[in-house]
């Protein structure tokens, strides 16, 4: 028979009207009906199982967290790895190469002797059952903690996406690269002017970091590491445009860093067209308000719309998707399902929104962690969640950064020292440390980029 039923009574009762922990919970029909069905093997003497879906930012810093705690957790990933975002644009204009953006989970909690590690992709959960699904699996659960993180939304225009890539993935960033390198490659032997002109433009949409920081690399890329590689082009003349419909780029940024980061982008030859939209986009061009601009790559850095978790929770969502939280982070009427980083509608203290950046997806982790901490020990709750905001980062190409801490406002070749340390400083694992530095200072000096491979397919396949 397969074991569907879960008891175990903690130590204390929770303090805070969360449900009873010491009550069995039914066993889930669907799952003992379904032969074939497997069960995660997480049962384990009674304790209470955390179940976590999703190991980026969020989920493993409440993995950490939880530690020292008696609990057994379960980090459910439908990736093997932890892929480190911030710095994927790297690899989509050939900086670096994906392994050194990206640690295995299992590597990164293999002294975590109270974390198991299972990779799945979850479809959804059964809140009256406690159960997540992933695949086969049926993982029960007594507290749940989403992280699914978010992807890349086209304002109800998904049919750009094919011409107009996102980056969010790893085979996002293989795939651009790809698109960008073969470009040159098709433009090399292109014998019709205006083939050729469109094969050397690159349109960016979207001028946030992400944004600023792709078009600022594949305006580098072109100017210094490719351009004395061809014969018959001149990569020193492609065209970069940056194209952002709101009034200016990094709107996070304080306005004297835009204009300094939109000075820096123009420096490098990018054309920066701000409070103007893109309205089509389309294999061979892009339409911007009314003017048609000529190109064969576009890369979309301009929307994000949360994971299916809310369908999933059958929670209340806000317009990208994320789920609304309430200022536990906890789901209103599920305080054992805590809802983090990108995937939920948070609010701070003040009733701010909290970014959808890496340390308040971290934060998140932490906090729910400390929840769960003190209902399992039955200690005092930590109050609402404060999101503790330290400040904001972006890089436009070599000796090029804004870098906003409120207190202290950088620009230039401080800013980027800084913008590279703590990148470094928060990559996943020694090794990729020191790759991503020794590949960098390699760049810095001879002004090449060593991942220029076209991978998933060349010019003719
Ligand atoms: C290109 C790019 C650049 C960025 N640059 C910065 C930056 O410079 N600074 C910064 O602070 N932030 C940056 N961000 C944002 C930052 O990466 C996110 O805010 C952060 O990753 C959110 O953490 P998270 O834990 O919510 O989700 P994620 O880190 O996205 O993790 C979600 C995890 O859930 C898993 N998952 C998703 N769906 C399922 C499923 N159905 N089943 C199982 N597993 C699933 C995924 O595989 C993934 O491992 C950037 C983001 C992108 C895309």
């Amino acid at each position: 028979m397969i074991p569907v039923t879960l008891l175990h009574t903690p130590p204390h009762a929770p303090r805070d009207g969360a449900p009873p922990l010491v009550a069995a919970k039914p066993a889930p029909p669907s799952a003992a009906r379904s032969p074939g069905i497997s069960h995660a093997a997480n049962v384990r003497d009674g304790r209470p199982q955390i179940v976590i879906i999703g190991a980026g930012f969020g989920g493993l810093a409440a993995a950490h967290a939880l530690r020292n705690v008696p609990v057994d957790i379960t980090v459910v990933d439908k990736r093997n790895y932890h892929l480190f975002q911030p710095l994927l644009y790297q690899v989509a204009t050939a900086g670096l190469s994906p392994a050194q953006i990206a640690s295995p989970i299992r590597g990164i909690l293999r002294h975590q002797r109270n974390a198991t590690v299972l990779m799945g992709k979850v479809s959804g959960v059964d809140r009256a059952s406690r159960l997540v699904f992933a695949g086969t699996q049926r993982i029960p659960y007594d507290y749940l903690i989403v992280a699914t993180g978010a992807r890349h939304a086209y304002f109800g225009h998904d049919e750009w996406e094919p011409f107009a890539p996102g980056l969010k993935k790893i085979e996002d960033a293989t795939d651009i690269r790809r698109r960008i390198l073969i470009a040159f490659e098709k433009a090399e032997t292109e014998t019709d002017p205006a083939e050729r002109a469109r094969l050397l433009t690159f349109v960016v949409i979207g001028g946030g970091p992400t944004g600023v920081e792709v078009a600022g690399a594949v305006a580098e890329l072109a100017k210094t590491a490719l351009a004395s590689d061809f014969r018959n082009i001149d990569p020193r003349l492609t065209r970069v445009l940056l194209v952002e419909a709101g009034p200016r780029v990094l709107p996070v940024f304080p306005e004297s860093l835009s204009g300094a980061a939109k000075r820096a982008l123009e420096r490098l030859g990018v054309e920066v067209r701000v409070g103007q939209a893109v309205t089509a986009c389309a294999s061979d061009h892009v339409m911007v308000g009314p003017e048609r601009i000529e190109t064969r790559t576009m890369i979309w850095a301009a929307g994000v719309a949360a994971s299916p978790a809310a369908r999933w929770l059958g929670a209340e969502k806000d317009r990208a998707g994320r789920v609304v939280a309430d200022a536990d982070l906890t789901l209103p009427g599920s305080p054992e399902i805590f809802v983090i980083g990108d995937t939920a509608a948070t609010k701070d203290s003040n009733g701010a929104p909290v970014p959808g950046i890496a340390p308040a997806a971290k934060q998140a982790g932490i906090y729910a962690a400390h929840v769960i901490k003190a209902r399992v020990k039955g200690r005092a709750l930590p109050g609402r969640f404060r999101y503790r905001h330290l400040g904001n980062l972006a890089t436009i190409g070599r000796k090029a950064a804004v870098a906003d801490f409120g207190w202290l406002r950088l620009r230039g070749n401080p800013a980027w020292v800084l913008w590279g340390a703590a990148h470094i400083f928060f990559l996943i694992g020694f090794r990729n440390r020191l790759t991503v530095m020794m590949d960098w200072l390699w760049a810095y000096i001879s002004y090449q980029r060593g991942s220029r491979l076209i991978t998933g397919g060349g010019p003719d396949d």
